[in-house]
């Protein structure tokens, strides 16, 4: 074998291992982003789980022990928010979603 067949051989090896070595990064880069992917609809889903839980329900007779009006509503979760200020009584603290 010619020094300069030799030298052919171990390029082309050279340029297999970084194509293999490119195509294992661009597999990393896509399961990165699938699990990018997977977590952000998975928040999504942990977002309407709580705007679930705390859906308004049906007016309460109490008031608002936070702002006094009368619009304290059940929740899903079995505790209650104000539509107004949303307070939530159990917690003694405001509700963790917004009012939509
Ligand atoms: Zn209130």
């Amino acid at each position: 074998m010619s020094h300069g067949l030799e030298r052919m051989v171990e390029d082309a090896k050279l340029a297999k291992l970084i194509e293999d070595a490119k195509r294992h990064v661009m597999t990393e880069d896509e399961r990165r982003e699938r699990s990018i992917a997977e977590s952000i609809s998975r928040s999504q889903q942990e977002d309407e789980a709580k705007y679930n839980a705390w859906y308004l329900g049906d007016y309460i007779e109490t008031g608002c022990e936070n702002c006094g009006r009368q619009r304290v509503c059940r929740c899903p979760n079995g505790k209650h928010r104000c539509e107004k200020c949303n307070w939530v009584p159990e917690d003694q603290a405001y509700a963790p979603v917004s009012n939509h």
